[in-house]
């Protein structure tokens, strides 16, 4: 008999996994019911799938390994409410995710890989390298296992957790389609935020997808000297380049680009900084995220002064350009991004 392990169950689309079914000798209507239960309901295991015939659930037990993340950890800030979460993956690795409650709606940041290979300076996820990439359902699960445990309904999401999503793209891909899946989530379009160091080929290519997502351009540095200082990634595209990828972006989904720059005090926060941004990006029609950079242990880089941030911003918005400072939510619990899976890596190789 055909065994299914390799089959990840939960990052078929629908077509795919009545296909699934069928070659199984199940009925398509199977199909359905099953996506149901992992989709919608946000089943933890096919136990729960009380209206699939005890034979096929067992088959599937046997056959079709099941995605579902291993809460491990859950801090949750005492100013804003925001949740830290720390998941264990069936391979021994962890990824965290972090959910945020704005008057709007909540908002998941996810992970789209283990590790990151990009290198930022100021980064924590990058220290250790790239261990794998995230499956779709991977990164759907992260999304599917907070809102079980909050039992609140996710509106946004943003990718904007450890990793380089691009740098993972076709997993990326589905799992975008999925979580905007009207059989599944059904989260709009308009809600996802994908952030990107710049993988020009494709960001070009996610702008043919012509989808209505949000692009995040992580630019933090205003000429490619200034970039290249901070991002490895600047040192294979220009940042003409780049900004030349946002523009198609534009073009092509009608969807203004989010340029994030984490302000890192003396480095890129000077008012010199300010105009050579100003220059680089005016007339384009985007939004400038400021960030004051979140210290990371193993990095000497601070943030900005607070009036210096200030004054980034009024420059900007001087020249007609719309910034906004972010609320930095969870700090109290949150060291910088990346850094509770690091801890806990740490732990266990000690
Ligand atoms: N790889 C993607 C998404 C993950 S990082 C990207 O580069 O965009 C999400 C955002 O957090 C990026 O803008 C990244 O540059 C920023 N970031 C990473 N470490 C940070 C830190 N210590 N302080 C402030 N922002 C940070």
């Amino acid at each position: 008999m055909e065994r299914n392990k390799d089959v990840d169950v939960k990052s078929l689309t629908m077509d795919e996994l009545k296909h699934e079914m069928e070659k199984i000798g199940e009925k398509a209507f199977r199909a359905k019911q099953l996506y149901e239960w992992m989709h919608v309901k946000l089943a933890r295991s096919y136990d729960e799938m009380t209206n699939i015939p005890k034979n096929l659930r067992e088959r599937l037990v046997r056959d079709y390994p099941y995605t579902a993340l291993e809460e491990v950890t859950v801090q949750v800030s005492k100013t804003d409410g925001t949740r830290k979460y720390l998941f264990a993956l069936p391979d021994g690795n962890y990824v965290e995710s972090v959910w945020m409650q704005y008057h709007h709606g909540n908002s998941v940041c996810i992970s789209s890989q283990v590790g990151c290979r990009m290198g930022c300076r100021f980064c924590a996820s990058t220290i250790g390298g790239l261990e794998r990439n995230l499956t779709a359902s991977e990164m759907l699960d992260q999304i599917y296992a907070i809102t079980k445990s909050t039992g609140e309904r996710v509106s946004n999401v943003v990718v904007m957790g450890t990793g380089e999503p691009l740098d993972n793209y076709d997993n990326l891909l589905r799992f975008i389609h999925m979580v905007t899946d009207e059989n599944g989530l059904n989260i709009s379009q308009r809600n996802v935020t994908v952030s990107t160091c710049g993988i020009v080929e494709n960001m070009r290519r996610l702008a043919d997808e012509k989808l209505q997502i949000t692009l995040a351009l992580s630019l933090h540095g205003a000429t490619q000297e200034k970039r290249r200082e901070l991002m490895p990634i600047a040192e294979k595209y220009d940042i003409r380049e780049v900004i030349a990828a946002c523009r198609y972006y534009f073009e092509q989904t009608g969807r203004r680009v989010t340029f994030e720059y984490s302000l890192v005090g003396g480095v890129n926060d000077t008012d010199a900084d300010a105009e050579n941004l100003c220059r680089l990006i005016g007339g384009l029609n985007c939004h400038v995220n400021l960030i004051p950079v979140n210290p990371v242990q193993e990095r000497d880089y601070t943030a900005s002064e607070h009036r210096d941030v200030i004054g980034f911003k009024n420059k900007l918005e001087r020249k007609h350009i719309n910034a906004t400072v972010r609320r930095e939510m969870g700090r109290d619990i949150d060291g910088a991004c990346g850094q509770l899976r690091r801890r806990m890596a740490e732990k266990i190789d000690s």
